[in-house]
Parts: structure tokens; sequence; C-alpha cells
């Protein structure tokens, strides 16, 4: 596995020789390079209207996930995206509220997309012990449905899992992916990954508090998705919730002060929050504290909110 150091330098020299050897086939002009739709924009909570953290980034031929928070496969229904189209996930840590929507992906994939190659999973170590046990945790149900009933493709029901560590985790039909180290207090590690794809480029935080890490990876990038706890609005809502735990929650986090200030320092094209809270509350906090540092181009994500990165960057609300 390559290593990669952290500076802007040797990372725009490794992204020349990968887009020398992976170039895209074809690309048409004006066509958007790199497109990122949130599947789920919410926190650990069980919210209709906000799943767990997961984007999906097309890009060519390339369909990559990035987390699999509760409701992945719905979201992916809706849009609509085949289930066996998405057999590469990427996981920024191994937190419950980012993987739980993982064995729905992997068997309704298998069963109902009919997807009959591995399940593609990078992710930090663990991610290999884990996704072990979760192909034993479904045995009843995959020996069933692979040798006795509907006798599905046998390698469908297979996980094909890769531990990474910093670098280039990912390079194929032009787009390439890397893995930065974050810091997301005692989860180590942790990482946010950085896509590049015809020029354009977009990064996603994963859960950290501010990371010097992040900023020198992902600088410039055209589209910087990052995580937000916002206190104030957040011990409003859950005025049972002890003040200590509320500081032990952002201790491992980024308030929307500190997120206004690692924007300004990456200078994205646009800055998004995702990974967050329901409601006005919530939202104005994030705008009005970013604002104090930054005041580029800022969007609060929602489920379902599509960006596409090409000569212009556009957004599209879902419209059920
Ligand atoms: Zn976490
Ligand atoms: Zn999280």
């Amino acid at each position: 596995m390559m290593t990669f150091a952290p500076t802007p330098r040797t990372l725009a020299a490794c992204l020349i020789w990968l887009a020398a050897l992976t170039s895209p086939a074809h690309l048409i002009a004006n066509e958007p390079a790199l497109k990122a739709t949130i599947l789920g924009s919410g926190y650990v909570e069980p919210l209709p209207d906000k799943y767990g953290a997961s984007i999906l980034v097309e890009a060519g031929t390339e369909k990559l996930l990035f987390d699999a928070g509760r409701g992945t496969t719905i979201r992916l229904n809706q849009i609509p995206v085949r289930y066996d189209a998405v057999d590469k996930v990427f996981l920024t840590h191994l937190h419950s509220d980012h993987v739980v929507g993982l064995p729905d992906l992997y068997l309704t994939g298998w069963v109902l997309g009919r997807r009959n190659t591995p399940l593609h999973l990078w992710g930090p170590d663990g991610t290999a012990h884990m996704a072990r046990h979760l192909v034993d945790a479904f045995d009843f149900d995959i020996t069933i449905r692979r040798d006795k009933h509907t006798r599905y493709a046998a390698m469908g029901a297979t996980i094909d899992a890769t531990d990474f560590e910093e670098g280039v985790i990912y390079a194929s039909n032009g787009i390439t992916v890397i893995a930065f180290e974050v810091d997301h207090g005692p989860v180590k590690p942790a990482f946010g990954f950085r896509v590049d794809y015809a020029g354009k480029s977009l990064a996603i935080s994963g859960d950290t508090r501010p990371s010097d890490n992040l900023i020198a990876f992902t600088r410039d990038v055209d589209v910087l998705f990052h995580e937000a706890f916002a206190p104030e609005a957040y011990s409003a809502a859950h005025p049972d919730v002890p003040y200590l735990v509320i500081k032990a929650i952002e201790s491992v986090h980024t308030t929307p002060t500190q997120a206004g200030e690692i924007f300004a320092a990456v200078n994205p094209k646009l800055a998004v929050f995702y990974h967050i809270d329901p409601g006005e509350a919530f939202a104005s906090e994030l705008r009005r504290e970013a604002s104090k540092a930054y005041d580029g181009p800022l969007e609060v994500g929602e489920d379902l909110m599509s960006i596409s990165i090409g000569d212009e960057i556009t957004i599209q609300r879902y419209l059920p």
C-alpha cells in the first residue's frame, strides 16, 4: 500500500500521476464530472427525514459509497440507484452510526439486487474483522438462499474487505480516493476522504474535531462536506442530557465556529455541513457561527441533496 505525505505539493504530483494512469475514457463537455448525493445527513437519532451518515459519489461509470449509516438502502431506492450498482463502500471509522446500514446494503444488494460479485469494503483497522463477523452473523440466511432455496450467486454473499492506512486507497476509471487521518479523539484511527476525478474534487470529513491534517489534504477542494455539532441548539433540544455529556460529545467533534475557520482555511468552492441534527435551530446556529470566519458559499446538508461538480456547481434538492 502506498504511503502519502500530507503536503499539497506531493498531493498534486500524485494526482497528476494517477490521472495519467486512470484518465476517464469519455467525458462530455459541460457534463458534471462528479456528483455527490447525501443519502443520510443526520446524527445517531433514528429520524425519518435525517438518516445516518452516508454519501454516494458518482463519476463516470463509478458509484462509490462513503459510510453506510441507517437507511442507506432506502435512500438508494428513492434516487433510484440499483442496490447491486453500489458495491464499493468506504468507511471513515467504525462508530455504529456510520456502519449500521452496511448489513442491509450487503444483503439486499445480493438478494434483491442480484449482485453476483463480492461487496468491496475499505475501512480503518478492524474493518476486515467486522466484515468476517458480519458474514458469520447472517450465515443462517445466506446458507438457505445460496444453497437450499433460491440459490443466489455465492460470490454475492461475500465481502472483500481491506483495512487501509493514510494514502491513495482506490484508483480506477479516472477516479482516485485518498484517505487522510482525522482526529476523532479516542476513536483511532478515523479518516476523512478526498475524491478527485477529471480535475474536480470533493472531500468528506468523517467525524473529527478540528484537524490540521484535513486542511492539508483538502485545501482548495471544490466541495467540502464537514460534520458539525451545534452545542447551543443541542442543549436546548435535549435539556435532559447532562452538561458534561454535551462537553464530551463536543470534544470529539467540530463546533460550527471551528467549522467556519476550517472552511476559511480550506477555501472550497462550496462548503456543506452534514452529519447534523435536524431543525432550523441547528441550521441557524451552523450558519451564524460559521459565518464569523467564513463568507463563502455554504449549504446545510439535507437527505437526498445532490451536488453536481462540473464547470459550475449545482445543487438539487429531492422532490418526491
Ligand atoms: Zn464517530
Ligand atoms: Zn458519527
